[in-house]
């Protein structure tokens, strides 16, 4: 092995490349982003989510990666990557958190393909939608969802800690479906109207792009419905920014009468480096259940090995896999489809290979139907 392991690698790549960096990484001391790790203390999230590198320009500057050499198929074509109308409509958005965990050089780093935008993006494909799940369907009141049985859906935020090029839910119209601070009061009270609904699942967005004291008023708001005894948070933030994991978090939610459980996204085993399983080994020890859930994505984890990797590296950690998710058919993102024949023969090789319980349940979701479909 060299001499560099990859975290100094990387950790030189963002230092010898410091006028990419935001401004505010450098007035802030660009020496501490870019020192090892372990040895300096990781910036609040808040500051991470400013420092968020916001070009596939500067993302590739970064990791040294000649503009316009990575491509989208390996035919060889070469993509361009500025100005693409995807980017514009959904720009990039990348924590240097992540970002580290991308090998330098790389133009085909599983990380990197989840979020640097690509011609491809641009290429109108049959089947697709800008809202292929249906969401526009089915909500109940501003930004409440009410597809499934026994529980709902508060989209909380528009906002992610990293921008996802398959996302489904990046053309939803997120902007119509927040307010201001009572923009609850719909949502409240269709929960309110609604006994059968038990459970209340935080999502986006990002609901952790929320800050604790937001978070924290709006769980006071949901303690208040009597027949919800859980909350369920879907989040990516731990696994891109892991010091969103605040002891103020972990207190409000483990305070809470509600049950509360945490459902992370994580894709590749690569994701999850020894800071993302500190954080939710803390939430773990205090009692929070973590599930993860991933999508199957082609030239990320269209791979048996790497799903086992991934599931292993879960369980190790006290994680439990939950969903693997085909991909839903949005715009812009067929590149990343994967056949349904193809995933069925990789969830067969998982079920070879792992206990029963670090199997994920490999599901499709389908407008009009009482829960995700398992395939
Ligand atoms: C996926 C989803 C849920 C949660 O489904 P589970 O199978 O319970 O994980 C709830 N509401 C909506 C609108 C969803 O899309
Ligand atoms: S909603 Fe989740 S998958 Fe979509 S962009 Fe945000 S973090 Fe990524």
């Amino acid at each position: 092995m060299a001499e560099n392991g990859s975290t100094n690698q990387s950790d030189k790549i963002l230092a010898t490349n410091a006028k990419f960096v935001p401004t505010a990484l450098s007035a802030s001391g660009g020496e501490d982003l870019a020192c090892d790790s372990d040895a300096c203390d990781p910036v609040d999230w808040q500051t991470a989510m400013r420092l968020a590198v916001r070009n596939s320009k500067q993302l590739l500057e970064i990791l040294g990666i000649p503009f316009g050499r990575a491509d989208s198929s390996g035919s060889g074509d070469s993509a361009v990557f500025s100005g693409i109308q995807g980017e514009q409509d959904f720009p990039t958005f990348v924590p240097l958190e992540f970002l580290r965990r991308m090998k330098p050089g790389d133009a085909n780093d599983p990380l990197l393909r989840q979020v640097l935008p690509i011609a491809a993006e641009d290429v109108p494909q049959q089947g697709e939608s800008a809202d292929p799940v249906g969401d526009l369907d089915s909500l109940s009141a501003p930004g409440l969802l009410h597809k499934y049985h026994g529980r709902a859906l508060l989209v909380v935020s528009g906002a992610c800690g990293v921008h996802c090029r398959y996302c489904f839910r990046r053309e939803f119209p997120y902007q119509q479906e927040s307010g201001p601070v009572d923009r609850w009061n719909q949502a409240i009270e269709y929960l309110q109207r609604n006994p059968e609904i038990e459970e209340v699942l935080l999502s986006g967005g990002d609901p952790l792009t929320l800050t604790d004291q937001a978070l924290s008023h709006l769980i006071d708001r949901l303690e208040t419905v009597e027949h919800v005894r859980r909350l369920r948070i879907h989040s990516r933030m731990p696994i891109v920014i892991p010091q969103r994991v605040t002891d103020r978090l972990i207190d409000r939610l483990t305070g809470s009468r509600l049950t509360a459980w945490l459902v992370v996204h994580a894709n590749h085993p690569r994701e999850l480096d020894e800071h993302v399983l500190n954080a939710l080994a803390r939430l773990i020890n205090r009692g929070i259940p973590v599930l993860n859930q991933a999508v199957l994505l082609k030239g990320v984890n269209d791979d048996s090995k790497i799903l086992a990797d991934l599931c292993r590296r879960l369980v190790d950690h006290r994680i439990q896999p939950y969903y693997l998710h085909q991909l839903d058919r949005v715009r812009g993102a067929t590149h990343f489809d994967v056949s349904v024949d193809h995933g069925r023969q990789l969830m067969k090789e998982l079920r070879e290979v792992l206990p029963g319980y670090a199997v994920p349940q490999y599901v499709v979701e389908q407008s009009g139907e009482p829960s995700k479909t398992p395939i």
